[in-house]
């Protein structure tokens, strides 16, 4: 269960989310949906860690985790933008943060070179791991290849793969198909859906795209400006929009 007790950030003079509280329980697929710039990503940034709290608490089953890492608190980010090695196979891109956790436990510095990283991809955990994500994916084929002989929905997937391979308690997706075109979008959406109701891990998910929220989320935050315009299941929110942006915003019926 995650808590948001009155989150509030700003950078420098401007605030851009006031005072922010919202409840999300275990295994729950939440869509943060509201125009560009409301303060979406801010607010995901904030959960995993990677961008401080100007205010109020964030507590993950009861504790405050303000003060927590970005691995501490056991995430998985998925960014609007992402970026392949382009020097690696896609099983390397893939195991790419498993590696990394390995390699760091042993020798404390952030850097591994090839002949490491070749040895680690071959332990028995690590290469079962990055199989079973890539099959989950429909990678497997491809797994030899690297990122510029790949079509921009493998790429895509290729980066959901890398965020996902460690197995989080929280999924957080940025826009993470924003990229692709109408039907690979149908069909990441999909993949997406099955993957939440195979992993049972609580999902919150950011996009501005309505269509997106209603056929994925169990549960929608409709925001503008930095503040909740209206929490519900997606039927609530079509049936009963609380004001007229709502109403407008996600199509529907005044
Ligand atoms: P989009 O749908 O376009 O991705 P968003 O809802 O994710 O939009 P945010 O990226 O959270 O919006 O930005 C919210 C507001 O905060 C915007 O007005 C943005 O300009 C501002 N903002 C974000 N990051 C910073 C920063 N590092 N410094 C100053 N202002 C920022
Ligand atoms: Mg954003």
């Amino acid at each position: 269960q995650i808590t948001l007790g009155n989150i509030r950030k700003s950078f420098g003079s401007s605030t851009v989310i006031p005072d922010f509280s919202a409840q999300i329980e275990d295994g729950e697929f939440l869509v943060l949906l509201g125009p560009s710039g409301c303060g979406k990503s801010t607010l995901l940034r904030m959960i995993a860690g990677l961008s401080d709290i100007s205010g109020g608490d964030l507590r993950f089953d009861g504790t405050a985790v303000n003060e927590w890492t970005p691995s501490q608190r056991g995430v998985a980010f998925v960014f609007q933008s992402y970026a392949l090695y382009p020097h690696m196979t896609v099983r390397e891109n893939i195991a790419f943060p498993l590696i990394m956790d390995a390699f760091q436990k042993w020798y404390h510095i952030p850097v591994v070179n090839s002949v490491m990283r070749w040895k680690l991809m071959r332990r028995p955990d690590i290469a079962e791991r990055t199989d079973h994500i890539a099959r989950q994916l429909e990678l497997t084929p491809m797994m030899d290849r690297r990122p510029a002989n790949l079509s921009g929905g493998q790429r895509q997937r290729v980066a959901l793969a890398r965020s996902l391979v460690r197995d989080p308690s929280l999924y957080l997706l940025d826009e993470p198909l924003s990229n692709l075109d109408a039907k690979l979008r149908t069909q990441m959406r999909s993949e997406i859906s099955a993957l939440h109701k195979r992993v049972k891990k609580t999902f919150i998910y950011v996009t501005h795209d309505q269509v997106e929220a209603m056929t994925m989320a169990t549960k929608i935050i409709v925001m503008n400006k930095g503040e909740i315009q209206q929490i519900g299941t997606p039927d609530e929110i079509y049936a009963n929009p609380a004001n007229t942006f709502v109403a407008r915003f996600v199509g529907a019926p005044p």
